[in-house]
């Protein structure tokens, strides 16, 4: 797995300082563990843009594409 300041290298020859905190912040956000609001379980993951889904109780919703 790569690790924070490898991905924020990479960036570096590429973008500027504010992209690159941005994609950081955005980074850590999706991979930030989420609870369902329904049943708690942590197997609640971004299912595509927009789409959180519980893969335990399959209750399913539509929120940000970064962020619920
Ligand atoms: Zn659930």
């Amino acid at each position: 797995m790569r690790g924070k300041d490898e991905i924020l290298r990479g960036l570096g020859a590429k973008y500027g300082a504010t992209l690159r905190r941005r994609y950081a912040k955005v980074y850590f956000m999706l991979k930030k563990r989420r609870s369902c609001p329904m049943c708690g379980s942590i197997r609640f993951k971004r299912e595509a843009t927009g789409i959180w889904k519980c893969h335990k109780c399959n209750y399913k919703v539509a929120g940000g594409a970064y962020d619920l």
